[in-house]
């Protein structure tokens, strides 16, 4: 039976990745408290490895030693979840066994000598099979884990790199924003100007009582909003009622995280632009003059 091994740093939701692993004997290496270690043991694996409570150390410092036990089995498949931490771990596996990484998979199969993964490319709007001869890392969403398994805990002594420990941690100064409960939304493109006139969107979102999102340019280029604002496939998926698009102009990677909305009203000055091939509603104009023209309408309607 071919042998997997998967990396868990300080989160036990590996359940997706588990059930991937179904057939091959599956060993998962713990970095994180003793609970973690339960939790993995609990979710269907066969063995856990388990590098002994990390106090203040962080997570990642134990990378080369998970790297070395990891690389002495010669698993065919690593799998480790999407997750910051884990990350890192499966990024120094992979360099020890000099096995490629494939993100973005959705399943895994093994069979006969080989690894065959599906996965997303091209930031989510396609996908492809690979089928791979030799150790392979593979990362995956983690999934919560199941509670009826008992596998055997092997505790070795963890060994960090370096002497590290976090001495401070703070809260982030924003709560992060869920867009996906959002039930409006306007959302401003790169056929805004200048940062001085975002005043122009937050107005239509106040007359529309809806929430601010951008697309990925003004949250990721020139920082006009938070990250946790931008919509698409890369950023927040979203469900509104209504989608307002204003000088957005509707690549593939920003409609797929609005195509729930159930109305979409797009105004953009390019009459050919893309998005209005996606919208229920398509205003061609200047975004300057409609959308105050749109807001005084809906202020005084209110
Ligand atoms: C791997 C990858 C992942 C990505 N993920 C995301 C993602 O998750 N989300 C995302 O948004 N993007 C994403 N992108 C970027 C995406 O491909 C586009 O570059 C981006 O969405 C374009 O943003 P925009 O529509 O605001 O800008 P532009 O494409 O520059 O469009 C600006 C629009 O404004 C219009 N306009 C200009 N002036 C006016 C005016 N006065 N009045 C009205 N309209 C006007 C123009 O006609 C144009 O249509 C990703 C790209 C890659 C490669």
């Amino acid at each position: 039976m071919s042998a997997t091994y998967i990396l868990v740093a300080g989160d036990a939701r590996i359940g997706n990745l588990v059930a991937t692993a179904v057939g091959t004997s599956i060993t998962a290496v713990v970095v994180g408290d003793r609970g973690v270690a339960e939790a993995v043991a609990a979710s269907g694996v066969e063995k856990v490895v388990w590098l002994g409570d990390p106090g203040a150390t962080p997570l990642e410092a134990f990378a080369g030693q998970v790297a070395a036990l990891t690389a002495a089995a010669r698993p065919d498949l690593v799998l480790a979840p999407s997750r910051p931490a884990d990350l890192v771990l499966a990024g120094a596996v992979a360099a020890r066994l000099s096995a490629p990484v494939y993100t973005m998979a959705s399943a895994v199969r093994v069979a006969d000598g080989a690894v065959e993964i599906d996965r997303s490319v091209f930031g989510g709007i396609a996908r492809e099979t690979l089928r791979i001869h030799g150790p392979v890392v593979v990362i995956g969403d983690g999934g919560e884990v199941g509670t009826d398994g008992g596998a055997p805990i092997e505790e070795v002594t963890g060994a960090p790199a370096t002497t590290i420990s976090v001495i401070e941690t703070l809260p982030p100064e924003h709560a992060p924003v869920d867009l996906s409960k959002a039930r409006r939304i306007v959302s401003t493109g790169r056929g805004l100007k200048d940062q001085g006139d975002l005043s122009i969107t937050a107005r239509l979102g106040e007359a529309l009582d809806a929430e601010l999102a951008c697309s990925r340019p003004l949250a990721e280029g020139v920082g006009w909003f938070r990250r946790d604002r931008y919509v698409g496939v890369t950023g927040q998926k979203v469900t509104p009622d209504l989608y307002v698009a204003v000088g957005i102009s509707g690549q593939l990677q920003h409609v797929v995280g609005a195509r729930g909305a159930r109305v979409i009203v797009v105004i953009n000055s390019d009459e050919k632009c893309p998005y209005f091939g996606e919208a229920d509603y398509c205003v061609v104009g200047d975004l300057y003059e409609l959308v105050p023209a749109l807001t005084a309408a809906l202020t005084e309607a209110n």
